[in-house]
């Protein structure tokens, strides 16, 4: 497999001027697989200051033809390179190979390029009000409203969904004609440095306008919330990670775009084919649990508690884990030991506050390398535990009992999170019912899936301010400007 262990900064692939490296880890085997350029503090400003000047100096803002064209060719470039894509993925996240069919790789390598793409033409980049004597001088103004793109986004990514979510700040942010610095997770960095690669050496986008930085440093990114050169940052990661950009991004002033945590619900509302809707909230297995939006709450009728939990502990046994690289596994790894060890402490604060473990719990026997943990499904589970409460990122499952739609509701929206969530009822009348109660930004019911490169996502209360993808996620990379003269 080749790889890319350097940034790029201002059109150039670069190493860091500290001269060190970082090992990446394949979570599965747990061998270094290769080394990337350990970006420090100055490698960041020089790539700050690289996009600004893309920004301020260039007609990138102002040349929809030139973007259009730059992000079809990012596109075509990374198809081209679509299966070495897919084993790299699959090496440094220890994503299942099944997932990268999917949201890893080939459905936003659909669309979440050439979505922006052609959306440059049909965005309303002007809009007119009607004319009018604003203070009554008898002199009419006409009157319009122009979107314009932001300046510089700093923009900061996970290692769950590496690829799929820089792709979906990518496409939207250069579509609506700003510069960026982008900073990939240390765990993942060979996807975010492979698109350096491809945007300096397979398209014409001008140096300067997309810079990556790879960094050991978590808080090298920092630069990006702190910096008066950056306009706005763009932050896809943990909800305490998102408070302290916040935090950092308020002495400038700078709007803050966050994609946070999230504690999603999976709620069967009624007892009809109990067994063709419960075995599906075992999916929190997929990719260990390491996704934002996954259901990671069953919540059920108390009237049939103990056979839903009887259904889910079946289809969680079943789960198949293991080698992400066999096409038949559906959980893979945690991405690092860090991790493994985080699921593990929650799995024993569900113990020790009187949940009851009805599989799982541990490291499995059969994987002697990587860092796995078993499916885990706790009953008895109150939904003020913190196994109910706190964000786990791992394959476990808890099932809280509810009287009636009221009760479910109010267990739905008892979480700081408000991100996503899925409701089954053979009623669909009352699914979207109680779906209009439910205070999250996506919800699935029935199974119906709403994702898309034009399907706004993003969350209520602290799983994220704005929304990335659809138009609101075109609209939130743009200022608003309103402008008069006389009619
Ligand atoms: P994290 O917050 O630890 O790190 C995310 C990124 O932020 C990494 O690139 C990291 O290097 C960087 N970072 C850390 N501290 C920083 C700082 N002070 N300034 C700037 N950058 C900084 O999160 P993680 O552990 O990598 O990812 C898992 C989390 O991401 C989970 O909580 C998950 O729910 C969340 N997530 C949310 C979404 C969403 O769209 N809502 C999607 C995927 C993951």
């Amino acid at each position: 497999m080749t790889y890319e262990h350097r940034m790029l900064i201002d059109g150039e692939l670069v190493e860091s001027e500290s001269g060190r490296y970082f090992d990446n880890v394949n979570p599965a085997t747990e061998e270094v697989i290769g080394r990337t350029t350990d970006g420090n503090r100055a490698d960041m400003e020089r790539a700050v200051a690289a996009a600004r000047s893309a920004f301020d100096d260039t007609d990138w803002s102002r040349d929809h033809d030139a973007r259009a064209k730059g992000l079809r060719q990012l596109q075509a470039a990374l198809e081209a390179e679509r299966e070495e894509l897919r084993s790299e993925l699959v090496a440094e996240v220890g994503c299942p190979v099944l997932s990268t069919y999917g949201p890893q790789l080939d459905v936003p390598l659909k669309e979440a390029l050439s979505w922006p793409a052609d959306m440059i033409s049909e965005f309303p980049w002007k809009r007119a009000l009607p004319d009018k004597d604003a203070f009554g001088l008898g002199t009419p103004t006409a009157r319009e409203v122009w979107k314009e793109p932001v300046g510089v986004v700093g923009t900061v990514v996970p290692w769950n969904f590496p690829l799929e979510i820089t792709l979906n700040k990518l496409g939207p942010v250069l579509a609506m004609g700003n510069t960026c610095v982008l900073k990939p997770a240390p765990d993942t960095p060979w996807n975010a440095t492979r698109i350096g690669r491809l945007i300096a050496e397979h398209t014409d986008i001008p140096a300067g306008v997309v810079n990556i930085v790879t960094s050991s440093d978590h808080l090298v990114g920092e630069v990006l919330s702190t910096s008066p050169a950056v306009d706005m940052v763009a932050f896809t990661g943990s909800t305490a990670t998102g408070r302290r950009i916040m935090a950092a991004a308020a002495e400038t002033v700078k709007p803050a775009f966050l994609e946070l945590g999230g504690k999603s619900v999976y709620l069967v509302l009624d007892a009809d084919n109990l067994a063709g809707t419960v075995a599906g909230a075992a999916f929190v297995c997929m990719h260990a649990g390491q996704g934002c939006a996954m259901s990671t709450r069953l919540v059920v009728p108390n009237s049939c508690y103990d056979e839903a939990v009887e259904i889910v502990r079946a289809a969680m046994e079943k789960t198949k884990y293991g080698d992400p690289t066999d096409p038949s596994v559906l959980q893979g790894p945690l991405v690092s030991k860090r991790q493994q060890e985080r699921v593990l402490g929650y799995i024993e604060k569900g113990k020790q506050e009187g949940a009851r473990l009805v599989t799982g719990g541990g490291v499995p026997k059969d994987t002697p390398r990587g860092y796995f943990v078993e499916p885990t499904l706790f009953a008895n589970v109150d939904n003020r535990m913190t196994i109910a409460q706190e964000e786990i990122f791992g394959p476990v499952l808890v099932v809280i009992g509810f009287d009636d739609d009221d009760d479910a509701v109010r267990i739905a929206n008892e979480s700081i999170y408000g991100l996503s969530g899925n409701i089954f009822c053979s009623d669909l009348e009352r699914a979207k019912n109680v779906a209009g109660r439910i205070r999250t930004g996506t919800l699935g019911i029935n199974g119906g899936l709403w994702y898309g490169a034009d399907a706004p996502f993003g969350g209520y209360k602290q799983s994220g301010v704005g929304r990335q993808c659809g138009i609101e996620g075109l609209e939130i990379f743009t200022e608003t400007k309103t402008v008069g003269w006389p009619a």
